[in-house]
């Protein structure tokens, strides 16, 4: 999916998995279990969003930079042990795509011949959902409303958690 979604889903895993930690430090053990929870839990949605049918409706210059502001926005509100948070969450949900598809985008953009291997299943092509003729458009459409819904309810019911000041 466009990185918007996976961004998306990370900043509502983060604000559930801040909830985790309220009340102690994220240097605690259970602070440190929760950062590796949300790098995990990060690249499994990613494979979860990946694998459901998807169009891409965002060119992917607006689709990063989009991306960039909102989980700059969200970092600014958040409250200082969420960062992390949100961080490791972040990381994760895009780590796939920086690792199965950096490579190919550095050899295009520098002229570079780095080697590029798709490690991650779903985005190999039996089990990745890219449409690519518009033979589901509405699929891709209902998908990208559940993840963009789901990710946006989560949000707004663990916002206390994350955000600072209690907005
Ligand atoms: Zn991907």
């Amino acid at each position: 999916m466009n990185v918007i979604f996976h961004t998306l889903a990370s900043v509502a895993t983060a604000s559930v998995l801040s909830a985790q930690i309220e009340k102690r430090p994220i240097n605690s053990a259970r602070g440190v279990a929760v950062l590796v929870a949300g790098l995990g839990i990060g690249i499994l949605s990613h494979g979860a969003l990946d694998w459901l049918p998807h169009e891409y409706p965002l060119p992917s210059a607006v689709d990063v930079i989009l991306s960039l502001i909102l989980v700059s926005i969200v970092f600014t509100l958040a409250r200082r042990d969420a960062r992390w948070i949100i961080f490791s969450c972040f990381l994760g949900a895009i780590l796939p795509d920086l690792v199965d598809l950096g490579p190919a985008m550095l050899n295009k953009q520098m002229q570079w011949h780095l080697p590029s291997v798709k490690i991650f299943p779903w985005h190999w092509k039996q089990y990745s959902g890219s449409i690519y003729d518009g033979s589901q458009r509405w699929l891709s459409i209902l998908n990208h409303l559940v993840v963009a819904g789901l990710s946006g309810c989560l949000i707004l019911g663990y916002r206390q958690s994350l955000i600072r000041n209690r907005l």
